[in-house]
């Protein structure tokens, strides 16, 4: 009999489905643990300009397991977002990030920098998100004009007009926005020109290949070109080598992100790497005798 509620329990709850959904349940209570006990932290990775000067940094979040280490953000953000967790995980990166800006303005070689947080669509969408930012640059005193915001087109399948009112509340005080992973999701390019953008991000699948395969270099020229129309700057993500940056340089990107010029890291680490740089462009085009 034993035998037989075994099988039926086997035909109801398939074990493979079960094993997920505990899975996912454990990943849940990790994270709201992970929260109320200060477990994740900001890495920061450069933004680089053609001439190689830092201009600014992304703000990437991890998750400092105790267990399993440092947890990458592909490995819980799906979750966080369905369980709604993105709003209070979403609310501290905010604060944790203008709390960087804000130790940066007290150094005069480093006020200048300007620092992109991530922001997931369901925590946009949410009506406290406004009061959000507003709250995490009035504790932290943070410049808002040092604050950039890193939005997806996932954003513009549905109610633009509530997406782009957002960002110009956001704008009017002088917060930045960014379009991230431009050219992988389904947003119409009819959008693009509503949006108040101030920079897209060509994602880092075209960048990948972008001097091998002829495909990827046309999607890059095309959205150089796009952008430049409408006013926008370019950030090419996922900027691997030296080749790549020349190729980006020369067909028109502002900004270069990538492991080239170091991978996300603590925020000492970032500043370190940098300086030691060479510049390709000028080596290219020295600038004359002596
Ligand atoms: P993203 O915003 O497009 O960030 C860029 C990702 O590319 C980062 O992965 C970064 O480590 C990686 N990357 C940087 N340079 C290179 C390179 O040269 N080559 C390659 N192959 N990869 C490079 P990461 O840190 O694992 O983050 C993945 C995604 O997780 C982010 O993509 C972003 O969508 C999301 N994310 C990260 N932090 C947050 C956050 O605070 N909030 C939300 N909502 N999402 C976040
Ligand atoms: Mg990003
Ligand atoms: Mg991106
Ligand atoms: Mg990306």
């Amino acid at each position: 009999q034993a035998k037989a509620a075994g099988r039926n329990t086997q035909r109801l709850f398939d074990p493979g489905m079960q094993a997920s959904v505990t899975a996912r349940a454990a990943l849940e209570a990790d994270l709201r643990r992970a929260l109320a006990e200060g477990q994740f932290v900001l890495h920061y990775q450069a933004l680089v300009d053609d001439d190689g000067t830092l201009t600014g940094a992304e703000a990437l979040l991890r998750w400092q397991h105790p267990q399993r280490g440092l947890v990458p953000p592909g490995e819980f953000i799906a979750l966080a977002e369905d369980t709604g967790l993105i709003l209070p995980i979403g609310q501290w990166v905010l604060e944790a990030a203008c709390a960087q800006l804000a130790e940066w303005a007290r150094d005069p070689r480093l006020k200048h920098l300007k620092l992109a947080a991530n922001v997931s669509a369901r925590q946009f969408r949410h009506p406290e998100f406004v009061p959000g930012v507003l709250r995490a640059l009035n504790t932290t005193g943070a410049d808002p004009r040092r604050l950039k915001l890193e939005i997806t087109e996932s954003l513009l399948v549905e109610d633009v007009e509530d997406v782009i009112s957002k960002m110009r509340q956001l704008r009017a005080r002088g917060i930045s926005f960014a379009l991230d992973d431009f050219g992988t999701g389904y947003s119409s390019l009819s959008y693009l020109k509503q949006l108040p953008l101030d920079d897209v991000k060509i994602d880092q699948s075209f960048v990948r290949d972008v001097l091998t395969d002829p495909n990827d270099a046309a999607i890059a020229r095309t959205i150089v070109a796009l952008a430049g129309t409408l006013g926008l700057r370019v950030i090419a993500e996922g900027v691997e080598t030296r080749e790549h940056w020349e190729w980006l340089s020369r067909h028109g990107c502002h900004t270069h992100q990538g492991y080239y010029f170091g991978r996300p890291g603590p925020v000492v680490a970032m500043l370190e790497s940098l300086p030691k740089r060479p510049a390709p462009m000028r080596r290219a085009h020295p600038s004359g005798p002596g």
